[in-house]
C-alpha cells in the first residue's frame, strides 16, 4: 500500500487509535495534517514521530463539534499542502451509562462529537475533493453501531448514524471519484477499553471468537487499505475489525 505524494487528515490523533491510524499513514508515505482537541502534549509526540519517519506534518488544535473549526483546519491543510487526498474521521467520545439514568447532556455531547464532528469534518473538506476529482473518506464507527451494547444507547446510536451518514455520502460523491467507507471497530485496547473494570473486559474478550481486544495496529490497517488505490472501487462499505465479535 503505497501512499508517497498523498495528504491525510486524521481528527483525535494525539493518542489511541488516532494516532496509530496516523502513523500508519505516514509511514506508508502520506504527508499528515494530526488533530486533537486538548490533548496537546499527545499531539506533539504524534507530530515528531510522523516528522521522523521524513513525512511533513502540521498539527492543529481544533474541536470538531465546530463547523468553523473544521472549515479553517481543511483551509489551512490545503494552504499548506495544496490539495487534501485522505480524511479519516476518528475523534470520538464515550459517556455510558443505562438509559434511565442518561442525562440529557450525556445524550448530546456523544451526538455532537461523534456524528455531528463526522458530518463537520466531511463538509468542510468535501469541496476539495469535489474539485480535485479525488477523495477517500473513512469514517471510524464501531461494533456497537452495528450491534447495539447496554449502557452506550448514546454511544451505538452516534457509531450507527455514522454508518448512515457514510453509506449515503458514498451514493452522493461516487461519480467524482470520492470513495466513503467506514471502519467499524471491535474492543480494542486503548484508553477507552482500559477503563472497562477488569472484571467487564475479561467477559467481553470471552464472547470474541478471536478471544482477544483488537490491537489500533488491527484497525489502522483496515483503514490505510481504504486510503490506498487498492480499494478504489470499495464505496458505501463497512469493514468490522473485531475478531469476529459481530459479522
Ligand atoms: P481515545 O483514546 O479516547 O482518543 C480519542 C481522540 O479523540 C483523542 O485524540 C481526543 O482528543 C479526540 N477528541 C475527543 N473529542 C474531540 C473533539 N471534540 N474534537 C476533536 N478531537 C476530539 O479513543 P480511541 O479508543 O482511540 O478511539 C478512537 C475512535 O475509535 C473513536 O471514534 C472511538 O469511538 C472509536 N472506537 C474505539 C474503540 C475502542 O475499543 N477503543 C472501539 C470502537 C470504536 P483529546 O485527547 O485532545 O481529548
Amino acid at each position: 500500500m503505497n501512499l508517497n505524494g498523498k495528504v491525510a487528515v486524521v481528527t483525535g490523533a494525539s493518542r489511541g487509535i488516532g494516532r496509530t491510524i496516523a502513523l500508519c499513514l505516514a509511514e506508508r508515505g502520506a504527508d499528515m495534517v494530526v488533530s486533537t482537541d486538548k490533548n496537546v502534549d499527545g499531539l506533539k509526540n504524534t507530530a515528531s514521530e510522523i516528522e521522523n519517519l521524513g513525512r511533513k506534518v502540521l498539527s492543529v488544535k481544533m474541536d470538531v463539534c465546530s463547523l468553523k473549526q473544521c472549515d479553517d483546519m481543511m483551509k489551512q491543510a490545503r494552504d499548506t499542502f495544496g490539495k487534501i487526498d485522505i480524511m479519516v474521521n476518528n475523534a470520538g467520545i464515550t459517556s455510558d451509562t443505562v438509559l434511565l439514568r442518561m442525562k440529557e447532556e450525556q445524550w448530546d455531547k456523544v451526538i455532537e462529537v461523534n456524528l455531528k464532528g463526522t458530518f463537520n469534518c466531511t463538509r468542510a473538506v468535501i469541496r476539495y475533493m469535489f474539485k480535485q476529482k479525488y477523495g477517500r473518506i473513512i469514517n471510524i464507527s464501531s461494533v456497537t453501531g452495528a450491534m447495539g451494547n447496554p449502557g452506550q444507547a448514546n454511544y451505538s446510536a452516534s457509531k450507527a448514524g455514522i454508518i448512515g451518514f457514510t453509506k449515503a455520502i458514498a451514493r452522493e460523491y461516487g461519480h467524482c471519484n470520492i470513495t466513503v467507507n467506514a471502519v467499524a471497530p471491535g474492543f480494542i485496547k486503548t484508553a477507552m477499553t482500559d477503563a472497562i473494570p477488569e472484571k467487564e473486559r475479561e467477559a467481553m474478550t470471552a464472547q470474541i471468537p478471536a478471544r482477544r481486544l483488537g490491537t489500533p495496529e488491527d484497525v489502522a490497517n483496515s483503514v490505510c487499505f481504504l486510503a490506498s488505490d487498492l480499494a478504489g472501487y470499495i464505496t458505501g462499505h463497512v469493514i468490522h475489525v473485531n475478531g469476529g465479535l459481530y459479522t
